[in-house]
């Protein structure tokens, strides 16, 4: 039975536990395995950097009220997000790094920004 070399698909010849034909391609494969890794979480960063930036955006004071959808057009992301924030009085706010929303009645948020501790 032939084996297949897992980064470049060669036949490999010799021995029968061989998953790649030489030394470069073992570490090829592997690098490409780490670079997918790395461009997950170059996306995930990218979106919660847009996040970031829209909540600045809305808020360039450091609080104030808007409406959910206004952060959705302006490409607000709210399924990343970095950490949670309860306050003293049960407020859950959710972050993108030092920027954080607080959701209210009727589709609002209010948007703050914090000093990372
Ligand atoms: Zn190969």
């Amino acid at each position: 039975m032939s084996r297949y070399c897992k980064y470049c698909k060669q036949i490999i010849s010799g021995r029968t536990d061989k998953k790649f034909c030489d030394i470069n391609c073992r570490t090829a494969f592997h690098n490409s395995r780490l670079n997918e890794k790395e461009t997950v979480i170059q996306k995930v960063n990218k979106i919660l950097r847009k996040n970031r930036s829209v909540l600045k955006f809305v808020s360039p004071q450091g609080k104030t009220t808007v409406r959910k959808s206004l952060l959705l057009n302006q490409g607000f992301n709210f399924h990343y997000y970095t950490h949670h924030y309860t306050t003293k009085n049960g407020n859950t706010y959710t972050f993108c790094y030092d920027y954080g929303y607080l959701e209210l009645e009727d589709q609002k948020v209010l948007v703050i920004s914090k000093q990372v501790k």
